[in-house]
């Protein structure tokens, strides 16, 4: 397998760990940004303790100008990015007659906001290049909605109109463009939900449990090789059989 440059944003949560943890076990350099120094050393350690060289670059995905100068820093230290995976992400949830303007704002910068952020610094480098892999880490919930998440759905829902237009712009400059919509996932986002609406939704999944990062980033591995040229502007659910709308 040819070795790539692959910048996972928030490759230090749970879902985005997983992802850099597989891209690396496939030869591939893997990079990450990051915006406290004390945990993402911690995190870089925890890395190389598994035998990874993650590399790090400081910046703030719903930033624009900091996402510029944080792609031209990552390519200074390992070179051009070929595989860029969108997946930093949060949640404000609360019904949308208490939202604030804020909690909307948060939501669509750091989810929607930043794909464009993130992917213009690194597009035209991939269009010279004629190669390219780029996956959306959208949601369930931008697929069928969710009571309590107007901001999150419409940010993760636009996440896929961005893969479809940029799968159309890029197809014929080797860059495939697809989004990944996972399911309820046990990391922190999902572990900080109340137990009694975790066992809720647990019971709404024909599979009987959460799905595990390991899961979601087998599906990444697989839109990011070579073999997978020609699969561009898909969206694939991986959710346990929660959602099977089509
Ligand atoms: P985590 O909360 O574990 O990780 C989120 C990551 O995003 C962290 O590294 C965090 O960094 C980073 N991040 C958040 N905001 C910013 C920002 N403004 N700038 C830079 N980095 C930022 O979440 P998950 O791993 O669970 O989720 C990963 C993705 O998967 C998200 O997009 C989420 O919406 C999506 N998803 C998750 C599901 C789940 O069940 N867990 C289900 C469906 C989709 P920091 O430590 O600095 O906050």
């Amino acid at each position: 397998m040819t070795q790539r440059t692959a910048f996972v944003t928030g490759g230090t949560g749970g879902i985005g760990s997983a992802i850099i943890r597989y891209l690396a076990s496939q030869g591939h350099r893997v990079a990450t940004n990051y915006r406290d120094e004390a945990k993402a050393e911690a995190w870089r350690q925890a890395m190389a303790r598994d035998g990874i060289e993650a590399f790090m670059v400081q910046g703030d995905v719903s930033d624009p100008v900091a996402c510029e100068a944080m792609v031209r820093a990552l390519e200074e230290k390992c070179g051009p990015v070929d595989i860029l995976v969108n997946n930093a992400g949060i949640t404000r949830d609360t019904t949308f007659h208490k939202m604030t303007y804020q909690q909307w704002t948060d939501v669509i910068n750091t989810n929607l906001n930043a794909c464009f952020n993130v992917t213009r610094p690194v597009i035209e480098g991939m269009r010279a290049r004629k190669w390219g892999r780029i996956v959306q880490i959208s949601s369930i919930n931008g697929q069928k909605g969710q009571y309590g998440q107007a901001n999150y759905a419409a940010a993760k829902a636009g996440m896929h109109g961005f893969t479809i237009s940029l799968a159309q712009e890029n197809a014929k400059f080797g860059i495939t463009v697809n989004t990944v919509s996972p399911g309820y996932v046990g990391t922190d986002m999902v572990m900080a939900v109340p137990e009694e609406v975790r066992e809720k939704i647990v019971a709404q999944i024909p599979v009987g449990r959460l799905g595990k990062p390991e899961e979601i980033a087998h599906a990444v591995a697989f839109f990011t090789g070579d073999q997978a040229a020609w699969i561009t502007g898909a969206n694939l659910a991986i959710n346990g059989g929660h959602y099977m709308g089509w």
